[in-house]
């Protein structure tokens, strides 16, 4: 863990300090959005002189963007290890892909997730009036009350998040699939977590659907992907009605296109499918197991950093088989937000805090709103990044700030 896996841009970029002068960022928000990977923006560089129109365009650099959108579809499917014919289609973020999975769920089919999710894989289930099971404190009692649940009444569906953004456990996806399938019911998996920390294998799995974003994957923001089953996708209410997502168009009648086109009417975020595709092609290329082990080296020396300072970790289950580089946690008597403007504001810390749109969970687990910190990070992230948080806590907790601070509608400042 003393280098980082993959260069990022802006890695150790110098920020203000209200101490005085700058000192590099020590970026600990990959959960929310990561630094985009040095590879991809090369990649962009490459790939912005020939910038043009998509799909029909007749001239050259036309028929070049298009062969580029089109190939970063096929880097996504194997990024995810997907069967031959599943669709990829792109959307803007994972929350699209989760809503346009919600609208192709056929009619009459019931959803069944747990309560620990993101609100982007539980609003769009919840407004369709589907079934939330309340996650037991072990994956094992877990698993056994949602079996009984679709023993009980079938589901078409079951949508479970591959890692928790509140507490990067790893949901034990092949149990699941497994316990879910064994009763007729298809699996799919909020990945924006998963995807940019362990590698995900759909055909191996026989997950059914997966949904992630690239801005959590090395690459900016706008695009997203859907990954799975081609039957409901193609027999789905268009997701955006528009150009592109159809065959023909009388003032009487439409006639939709299926395939991934379907989903994807307007002109689509080329350049975002390129940077999301080439994220996902390096990360792929990286050694079997050296992103888990060095998440595990960081991750341990961050979690023994705050037990020392006696940090309370937030945990959903006590038997989780893996964390990614992520960890949640407060100090008895201090504000969350107030904790953080001090890590920026003094050292150039970046977390983030507050209930991480996942309300329910945050109050089943005794938290009020003001939540709790989150620091996260991934392979652009090294051991001095994690020192520093740890040392900053620690002034923190034994001299406090050298600013004051005072809560502004934006939060703490100082
Ligand atoms: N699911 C999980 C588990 C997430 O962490 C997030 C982002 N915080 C989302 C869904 C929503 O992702 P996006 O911003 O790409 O829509």
């Amino acid at each position: 863990g003393a280098r980082p896996l993959l260069p990022v841009v802006g890695g150790g970029v110098p920020v203000p300090v209200v101490t005085g002068g700058t000192v590099p960022y020590a970026n600990l928000d990959y959960a929310a959005s990561a630094p985009s990977l040095e590879s991809v923006a090369a990649r962009l560089t490459t790939a912005l002189p020939l910038y043009s129109s998509v799909h029909r365009g007749a001239g050259y650099a036309s028929q070049v963007m298009t062969s580029l959108f089109e190939s970063a579809r096929e880097e996504i499917s194997a990024f995810v290890g997907a069967r031959g014919d599943d669709e990829v289609i792109f959307t803007r973020c994972t929350t699209d892909a989760l809503n346009l999975a919600a609208r192709a769920v056929p009619a009459g089919g019931e959803v069944v997730f747990l309560d620990i999710e993101h609100h982007a894989n539980l609003l769009p289930w919840r407004a369709r009036a589907h079934r939330c099971v309340t996650a037991a404190a072990t994956v094992g009692e877990t698993l056994a009350v949602l079996a009984a649940d679709l023993d009980a009444r079938p589901a078409a569906l079951v949508a479970v998040t591959g890692a928790s953004n509140v507490s990067g456990e790893v949901t034990p996806l092949a149990d699941i699939v497994a316990l879910a399938h064994a009763r007729g019911a298809r699996v799919l998996v909020d990945a924006a977590q998963l995807a940019p920390h362990r590698p995900i294998d759909m055909a191996a799995t026989d997950v059914d659907y997966v949904a992630f974003a690239g801005h959590k994957l090395y690459a900016p923001y706008g695009a997203g992907a859907l990954v799975g089953r081609r039957d409901w996708l193609d027999r789905a209410e268009p997701f955006l009605y528009g150009g592109g997502a159809v065959h023909d168009v009388s003032l009487g009648e439409i006639s939709w296109t299926t395939g991934p086109q379907r989903h994807e009417a307007g002109s689509p975020n080329v350049l975002g499918a390129v940077a999301m595709a080439a994220a996902a092609t390096a990360l792929r290329g990286l050694p079997a197991g050296a992103m888990e082990a060095q998440e595990l080296a960081l991750r341990t020396r961050l979690t023994d950093g705050l037990s020392a300072l006696g940090a309370r970790i937030v945990r959903i289950w006590e038997d989780a088989p893996d964390v990614i580089g992520l960890a949640t946690f407060t100090f008895d008597g201090h504000d969350p937000a107030r904790v953080a403007a001090y890590l920026s504001a003094e050292h150039g810390v970046g977390v983030r805090t507050g209930r991480f749109c996942a309300h329910p969970l945050f109050a089943r687990l005794g938290f009020g709103r003001e939540g709790a910190i989150r620091a996260s990070f991934g392979v652009g992230s090294h051991a001095g990044d994690i020192d520093r948080l740890v040392a900053a806590l620690d002034a923190y907790l034994t001299e406090g700030p050298r600013w004051q601070y005072a809560a502004t509608a934006q939060g703490w400042l100082p």
